[in-house]
C-alpha cells in the first residue's frame, strides 16, 4: 500500500498463539482501539484488507506484511466532517491536507443551501463562492458532478447534500426577493428528485441568506418533498441563529416533519451577544422536539463564525476579521474596525467599500459553546470554507481542537465520547453505511492519535498549520496523511446515497 517501506526478505517467526494471516494489507499493532460508538477504549490488533477492515483482534495476535506500531496511540475510525463547503475542493484539491491532516476521511457537503450541482447558469453569485474556486467544478446534474469528484480520485471522501438556494438561483436567477412560483417550485423539486436518485444524500437549506431569504416554509416543504421519498436527510442553516432562534427552530422541525425527512440544524449558536446563554433555551427546545422526531444538530468548537461579509452582522459580533476582499486586496486577516479607522469611515461603511468579501465574526459565547457541543445530539463539523485566503482556522483545527482541547484539556466529555461524536453518530445521522467503527467489514477509514499531543494549531492569526499528534491517517484502506506530510491515497469516492442504503440493507 502507498506510504508504507516494503517488507524486506526476513520471514518473520511466529510464536505460538499467534495467528499468521499474510494476506492482510496492514496490520495495525499495539494501539488502543476507540471504536467509534463511545465504548471504552480497549487493547487490540486491527487488520485492514482492500478498502475494508478485515479483524479486530487481542494484541499481539495478528500479524502482516506491512504493520504499523500504534504503541502509545488511539486507534479510531476516520472522522466524518459532517459539516463542509468541500464539494469542489475534493476536484480542486484532491490531497485535502486541510481535513486528512485532522484525521477526516469523510466530509459532508454542499450545507447551508449551497452545492455545486445542480446547477446550469454561466453566472456565479458571490454567496457561491463559499464553495468554487473554479466553475467549470459546477455541474448540471449531481451525476455529473460525482464523476468529476472520481475522477479527481481525492485522498478523502464525499457525501453531498444539494442546496435549496442553489436550485433557487438556478430556477430564478437574479429575480430572489420573492416566493418562489408553482413552476419554479416544481423545477426545483424534480431536479432535487433527480438529484437524491443520482446519489445525493439529502437537501440543505440556508434561509439567513439572501438568496433564500424570502422563501416561505411553504416553498421549502414543496422543495424538499422528495426526500421523504429516497430517505434523504435535510439540513438547516436557519432563518436566524439570534433573536428569533426558537422561531427558527420550529420552522425547521415543521419542515422535515412536513416532508418526512431526519433533520441536522447546522453549526448550532445563539449568536451575538444580546443571545449569550440562551443555550439554557434552545437545547431544551431540542430535547422536547427530539421526543418526536429525528432531530440531531452538528457544533464547530470556536466562539467565532465565518461566512461571506455582511453589514447587518457587525452590530452582533464583538470584532470581525476580514477573510478575503475581490475589490481591496490585502485585507485577508485584518480588524475591519482597523480598516474603518484607516478609511476614516464608519465599520459600515467599511464593509460596503471592500464588498464583496468574507468575515469572521466572534459573536459566541465559550459556555453556550461547550454547552452545545456536550449535548446528546450533537456531532462535530468544520464549516470550515476551503477557499478563503485567511480562512477561520476550523478548516485546519476542528477535529484535534475538540480531542485536545474540549476532551482531554477541559474534561467536556471522555475521549471516546469525542470519538462517538465525529464518527458513528455522524455516520448514523447521514446513513454513511458500514462507516464510523472500527469493526470487521467496515470501510478501513482510520485515524491513529497521540492523546496526549493531539491538538489544532491553527490560530485565527495563522490560520493554515496541521494539526499536531495525527500520526496516521487512512482512508479506504490507502494512507492519506503520515508523520506530518501527506500520504499518496487516492481511494477516496463520492458516496452515492442508493449505494449506502443497499449496503446498509446487506
Ligand atoms: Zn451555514
Amino acid at each position: 500500500p502507498p506510504g508504507l517501506p516494503r517488507q524486506t526478505g526476513e520471514v518473520k517467526r511466529v510464536s505460538p498463539g499467534v495467528i499468521q494471516m499474510p494476506n492482510y494489507d496492514i496490520v495495525i499493532r499495539n494501539g488502543k482501539v476507540a471504536d467509534g460508538t463511545g465504548k471504552k477504549m480497549f487493547a487490540a490488533d486491527v487488520a485492514l484488507k482492500g478498502d475494508r477492515i478485515a479483524a479486530v483482534e487481542a494484541p499481539g495476535t495478528l500479524r502482516g506484511d506491512n504493520e504499523i506500531d500504534a504503541a502509545g496511540k488511539v486507534v479510531a475510525p476516520g472522522f466524518i466532517d459532517v459539516h463542509t463547503h468541500d464539494d469542489t475542493a475534493l476536484i480542486d484539491n484532491p490531497g485535502m491536507a486541510m481535513k486528512a491532516s485532522q484525521g477526516v476521511t469523510t466530509v459532508v457537503c454542499g450545507n447551508c443551501g449551497v452545492s455545486a450541482a445542480p446547477y446550469v447558469r454561466p453566472d456565479v453569485g458571490h454567496w457561491m463562492s463559499l464553495i468554487i474556486k473554479k466553475k467549470e467544478n459546477l455541474s448540471s446534474s449531481f451525476a455529473a458532478f460525482a464523476d468529476k469528484v472520481d475522477a479527481a480520485r481525492p485522498a478523502i471522501n464525499g457525501a453531498f447534500l444539494i442546496g435549496h438556494g442553489t436550485l433557487r438561483i438556478n430556477s430564478m436567477g437574479d429575480d430572489l426577493n420573492r416566493v418562489a412560483t408553482g413552476a419554479e417550485i416544481k423545477q426545483m423539486r424534480e431536479l432535487l428528485d433527480q438529484s437524491l436518485e443520482q446519489g445525493a444524500i439529502g437537501m440543505s437549506s440556508g434561509l439567513f441568506y439572501a438568496v433564500s431569504s424570502h422563501a416561505s416554509t411553504d416553498e421549502v416543504v414543496e422543495v424538499a418533498t422528495p426526500l421523504g421519498k429516497w430517505g434523504g436527510v435535510y439540513t438547516a442553516h436557519m432563518r436566524d441563529e439570534g433573536d428569533h432562534i426558537l422561531k427558527a427552530m420550529d420552522e425547521t422541525f415543521e419542515i422535515g416533519r412536513r416532508v418526512g425527512a431526519e433533520i441536522i440544524v447546522s453549526h448550532h449558536k445563539c449568536s451575538g451577544r444580546s443571545n449569550f446563554g440562551r443555550m439554557k433555551e434552545t437545547l431544551p427546545h431540542f430535547n422536547e422536539a427530539m421526543k418526536k422526531q429525528q432531530i440531531a444538530f452538528d457544533v464547530y468548537p470556536y466562539v467565532a463564525g465565518s461566512t461571506i461579509l455582511r453589514s447587518d452582522m457587525l452590530e452582533r459580533a464583538d470584532k470581525v476579521l476580514i477573510t478575503w476582499s475581490d475589490k481591496v486586496p490585502g485585507l485577508s486577516g485584518r480588524d475591519l474596525k482597523e480598516i474603518a479607522d484607516e478609511m476614516g469611515c464608519s465599520m459600515k461603511e467599511a464593509a460596503d467599500r471592500i464588498q464583496p468579501a468574507g468575515a469572521i465574526y466572534f459573536m459566541m459565547d465559550e459556555k453556550d459553546v461547550q454547552a452545545a457541543m456536550a449535548h446528546p445530539g450533537a456531532m462535530i463539523g468544520s464549516d470550515g470554507i476551503p477557499f478563503d485566503a485567511h480562512p477561520h482556522p476550523r478548516l485546519w483545527g476542528t477535529f484535534p481542537r475538540v480531542l485536545g482541547h474540549y476532551s482531554r484539556d477541559l474534561k467536556l466529555f471522555p475521549l471516546e465520547d469525542a470519538v462517538r461524536r465525529m464518527t458513528s453518530y455522524s455516520a448514523q445521522r447521514f446513513h454513511l453505511a458500514k462507516r464510523g467503527e472500527v469493526k470487521p467489514g467496515f470501510y478501513a477509514d482510520i485515524c491513529i492519535f497521540d492523546p496526549a499531543t493531539v491538538i489544532d494549531t491553527a490560530t485565527f492569526e495563522k490560520p493554515i498549520s496541521p494539526a499536531k499528534g495525527i500520526d496516521t491517517v487512512l482512508c479506504n484502506g490507502a494512507i492519506v496523511w503520515r508523520d506530518g506530510k501527506q500520504g499518496d491515497g487516492k481511494a477516496g469516492r463520492a458516496l452515492k446515497r442508493q449505494e449506502m442504503q443497499a449496503e446498509a440493507r446487506a
